[in-house]
């Protein structure tokens, strides 16, 4: 196998037997491949900042068509100080990266991902809000999921504005005027809604302009909890833990909003 070099994010590091580590990486040129590092928890491992959490770097090694891949060094490394040194932000950036192992299969080319979640880790390192950060990956993702909405206009209808509801029996949204040919609808807040529409279609350098209330916030969450129960499906123990740190945020912030 030739050897290659590839901008990569690191999925997660586990250990494997007592001196080496299986390290999953997002490869910017060849998808996602699991790298065997032997002797990974040796001292002076020169590769070992480029293993840590919240990382990219150059990679450079032999890159599998099917079974392991195999890492030789590392080059330009990058770590995402703040994530890698905050418990929330930490959480969010898990739950985002093990959403984007859920999404695709190993060895995907996938680009277009992956400058998607490089530029989540940073603006969330940067101390954007990482709730917001996390929801408009959590809404444009669902397209690697096999999962497409027209979020733009009533699935009956085709109306563009006023309030809209979520119906799985259309798979899109609902205008006011139609909520009646779906009893089941989501009753899902209006708001959280319109969100999802906003979020459907802007990058992470714009939230700056959107003001947003833990009370919507909370909205949103449900709102995005259902569809992912429905439509997507997984069960992520990062999900579940920043869902948990969310009633710690409350102890830790109880002055806002
Ligand atoms: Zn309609």
């Amino acid at each position: 196998m030739a050897l290659v070099e590839s901008k990569g994010l690191i999925l997660f590091a586990k250990d494997h037997k007592e001196k080496d580590k299986l390290v999953k990486i997002f490869t910017e040129s060849a998808g996602k491949q699991m790298f065997y590092v032997r002797g990974a928890h040796r001292k002076n491992n020169p590769l070992q900042p480029a293993m840590m959490p919240f990382t990219e770097a150059t990679y450079i090694g032999q890159f599998s068509d099917q079974g392991l891949s195999f890492l030789n060094a590392a080059k330009f490394i990058h770590p995402f100080r703040q994530i890698q040194s905050d418990i929330f932000l930490a959480g969010y950036a898990t739950y985002l990266l093990n959403l984007t192992d859920a999404a695709i299969e190993d060895r995907v080319y996938d680009p277009h991902l992956y400058q998607f979640l490089k530029e989540a880790l940073l603006f969330i390192d940067q101390g954007k809000d990482a709730e917001v950060i996390t929801n408009i990956f959590e809404v444009q993702i669902l397209q690697r999921f096999g999962v497409q909405f027209d979020w733009m206009r009533c699935a009956i209808c085709g109306e563009t504005k006023g309030k809209f509801d979520f119906s799985s029996k259309y798979n899109g949204l609902l205008c006011e005027k139609h909520w009646h040919m779906d009893e089941r609808r989501y009753h899902a807040d209006p708001r959280a809604v319109y969100f999802l529409q906003v979020f459907h279609q802007i990058g992470y350098h714009q939230i700056d302009h959107i003001q947003i209330s833990s009370e919507i916030k909370n909205e949103i969450r449900k709102l995005l909890d259902a569809l992912y129960d429905e439509y997507v499906g997984i069960h992520l123990k990062s999900k579940s833990f920043i869902d948990q740190m969310k009633t710690w945020n409350q102890v830790l912030k109880p002055k806002e909003d």
